[in-house]
């Protein structure tokens, strides 16, 4: 014999089964003691003899015994196993539970998220989060197959580099072996995906991880994310879109098949025209709030930079790799940069940015005119992206991209309030982490082997 899962006993009546898990529930009736056993894939009766007096709840048992059909009046049709008990013949237990800091047979909605974080090996144990999670896993393991079949290679790119900017502040990381040098942690793999397409790989994904220092808001999870990565050589916006579509299409139908998308293709409307008839550029197109409508709508034709007031300066409103309409390199050259548009789309579901991508600069000059118009000199650019420009003097493939942020497309799915329901271990809003409550102090010794001093 060898352990089954709960899910697995319902047609295996008086047959003698082994099963593990937790103590969900106890219920005392005097002779007979009722638990309920829960293991990864759902809970089931099971009635014991005196010893189970001593069981508490939460802790982990092995159980032995046969499968019983309920008598009728006792069947729970609230349960997937309502119509079955088990009959123990045996039980150990594995390992006492102490009185858990929370509970964890409720939603978890009702919970101080503090608390629900600083124990999250155990707010994972419940239902709801239990099936995020594995809701998560099969959705990537579908994008994966998808990407597979359309013949795109996953690749992975570091996570120790250089600055690579998307709008955020860098995480940075000291050197022990150049002190007084460091490195940054990426805030997406953006120059990494182009120096493929200079490799020659074409097409290109990755499941990535990115890193932000951004200003805490109560719906996201601080410092870092996961993002399905793409790039394509030879390309053009409408197969980029067209290949997401798809892409969404396929993985949402076969893991999420209540949901409707909306409208394929997605709707898509200039960032000109969202501005003036939604006053965002994160429309939400549904006419009724239906949880489990998804409507998906690209944004379009953004501009190219936006005034940074306080640094008097211009940014790229996407990232520097953009590159401007063709029909608008002569307002560039003219100097008009508030008029230029770029070539970028974002994608917007219920009303929450999910991607965005662009087609990229490929001409050296323009790569370099770009970055001087934003307020780099011309050494600053040399020391920050002179190996791009460089890889573009070897035969650099027109390309484009695109990219998902997965927690947040996953939360608008599920129809959670915070991406955090969608992450194992995410960081608090206000940046400590998960249960290890990082950040924390390092020692003497570590600083001075970096060459830090703290001030
Ligand atoms: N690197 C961009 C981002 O992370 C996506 C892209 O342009 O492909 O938002």
């Amino acid at each position: 014999m060898k352990k089954i899962f709960v899910e697995q006993i319902i047609d295996k009546i008086n047959q003698v089964v082994e099963l593990f898990g937790w103590v969900h529930s106890k219920r005392d009736h005097k002779k007979i003691v009722f638990i309920d056993l829960r293991d990864r894939t759902g809970i089931v009766q099971v009635v014991g003899n005196e010893s189970f007096k001593s069981l508490n709840l939460e802790d982990v048992v092995y159980v032995k015994g046969k499968v019983k059909k309920r008598p009728k009046k006792f069947v729970n049709p609230k349960m997937k196993t309502g119509e079955i008990e088990i009959e123990a013949e045996d039980i150990k237990i594995l390992s006492k539970a102490k009185s858990l800091p929370l509970p964890v047979d409720t939603s978890g909605y009702e919970i101080n998220e503090e608390v629900r974080l600083k124990y999250r090996y155990l707010d994972l144990r419940r239902e709801r989060m239990k099936n995020n999670l594995i809701l998560r896993h099969r959705f990537i393991k579908e994008i994966r197959n998808f990407m597979d079949e359309q013949d795109f290679v996953e690749i992975e790119t570091p996570i120790l580099t250089k600055a690579t900017p998307e709008g955020a502040r860098d995480f940075i990381v000291p050197s022990r072996l150049q002190p007084g040098k460091f490195y940054a942690l990426p805030q997406s793999p953006q120059q990494y995906k182009q120096l493929l397409m200079v490799a020659g790989i074409e097409k290109y994904y990755q499941i990535a991880r990115c890193f932000r220092d951004e200003d805490p808001r109560a719906d996201r999870s601080y410092g870092e994310f996961t993002q399905l990565d793409v790039e394509k050589s030879f390309t053009s916006q409408e197969e980029i879109l067209s290949l997401i579509e798809k892409l969404l299409k396929n993985v949402i139908e076969k893991i999420f098949p209540e949901k409707k998308i909306w409208k394929v293709p997605f709707p898509k409307i200039t960032y000109k025209e969202a501005m003036k008839k939604y006053k965002t550029d994160r429309p939400d197109l549904r006419e009724k709030k239906d949880i489990n409508i998804l409507a998906f709508c690209w944004v379009v034709d953004f501009p190219c930079f936006e005034w940074k007031e306080t640094e008097k300066r211009w940014d790229a409103m996407h990232h520097p790799f953009t590159s401007p309409k063709k029909e608008d390199l002569s307002l560039l050259n003219e100097g008009k940069y508030e008029e230029v548009r770029a070539d970028q789309y974002d994608l917007v579901l219920n009303g929450f940015e999910v991607g965005g991508g662009s087609i990229r600069i490929i001409d050296p000059n323009l790569q370099k005119k770009i970055f001087e118009i934003m307020g780099h000199t011309q050494k600053q650019v040399e020391e920050k992206f002179g190996h791009l420009l460089e890889a573009f003097s070897y035969g650099v493939p027109p390309h484009g991209g695109v990219a998902l942020g997965l927690d947040r497309l996953l939360q608008v799915i599920l129809n959670e309030p915070s991406v955090r329901e969608t992450i194992a271990f995410p960081a608090s809003s206000g940046g400590k982490t998960a249960v290890m409550e990082a950040p924390s102090e390092v020692s003497e010794e570590q600083l001075k082997e970096v060459g830090i001093k703290i001030r």
